[in-house]
């Protein structure tokens, strides 16, 4: 059987702004509704970050809770995955969040560059934030910048310091960090098989133009797809996207045409190991 694709929506970011694409959503309330027609084009995870009014980074818990709390209202079943991304927030501050039991969380676990500067994610903020993540039991996002990425996450699972089998997402196409290269996409594949096991589920992301990319080689190689306006704010050189909905159209057509069905927010849930939430209706009887 032919594994559906769970497309994640990252809807909003830390970085762009009105100015870059109007659509982008900065207030909770646009999140919400930016969100949940993303949910009724096919996404089943919605990755977020909040903002201030300002439209600054935050890291605000009581954003996130609001957020969290429209969601379950307006998406039901939907995946929350809130991140703990170095932008909104210094040490600890990126995990403040994490009490309100998310779905998900995005797991950085090794240090890069980013275009203007370096991502820090010292071994004991990492060994903070996984722990977190097991007391609260938020199901990890591990983001592979890198190759060695996926091997430290591999390090902590066998360690106990997360606790599921973890979801990698190889981010490629970020300045200065790894390039969008399809050899190493696919030795990311492998390497990602052959440690956690050959039905791993797997995921990508491509930055700008290689969004596109991206989704298409991952939907093709039988793993799941991150588009959004966090990554990329157009649909193509002349336009921008008009919502995060349009970019999930997009994903849903790779799929059509890979004859792969979009994952239902239950068999994301499955294919993942994810408990049932507040929101997860499919536990009452139909
Ligand atoms: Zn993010």
């Amino acid at each position: 059987m032919t594994t559906p694709c769970i497309i994640c929506v990252a809807i909003t970011g830390s970085l762009p702004t009105k100015a870059h694409n109007p659509a982008v959503p900065i207030s909770v309330s646009e999140q919400i509704e930016s969100t949940q027609e993303a949910f009724e084009a096919g996404a089943s995870i919605v990755h977020a970050h909040v903002r201030n009014p300002d439209e600054t980074p935050s890291s605000d818990p009581d954003k996130f809770a609001a957020l969290k709390e429209g969601v379950e209202k307006h998406c039901p079943g939907m995946i929350i995955q809130f991140s703990t991304g170095g932008r909104s927030g210094a040490g600890q501050a990126r995990g403040a969040m994490l009490r309100l039991r998310p779905d998900m969380a995005s797991l950085s676990v090794g240090s890069n560059n980013f275009p203007t500067r370096v991502y820090e994610n010292p071994p004991d903020l990492v060994d903070w934030l996984a722990a977190q993540m097991l007391a609260h039991g938020v199901t990890p996002e591990i983001e592979a910048f890198d190759l060695s990425h996926i091997l430290k996450a591999h390090q902590m699972w066998q360690a106990g310091q997360i606790a599921a089998r973890p979801y990698v997402q190889f981010v490629m196409g970020v300045k200065n960090a790894m390039p969008v290269d399809r050899a190493v996409f696919d030795f990311y594949i492998q390497t990602v098989q052959r440690l956690f096991g050959p039905d791993a589920p797997w995921c990508a992301a491509g930055i700008g133009a290689q969004q596109i990319a991206l989704n298409e080689w991952a939907v093709a190689a039988g793993g799941h797809a991150r588009t959004g306006l966090e990554d990329n704010l157009r649909l193509d050189r002349n336009s921008l996207a008009p919502s995060n909905a349009a970019l999930v159209r997009r994903v849903v057509e790779i799929c059509a045409r890979n004859a792969r069905p979009v994952a239902s927010w239950q068999e994301a849930r499955a294919l993942l190991g994810l408990r049932a939430g507040a929101n997860t209706p499919a536990l009452q009887p139909v």
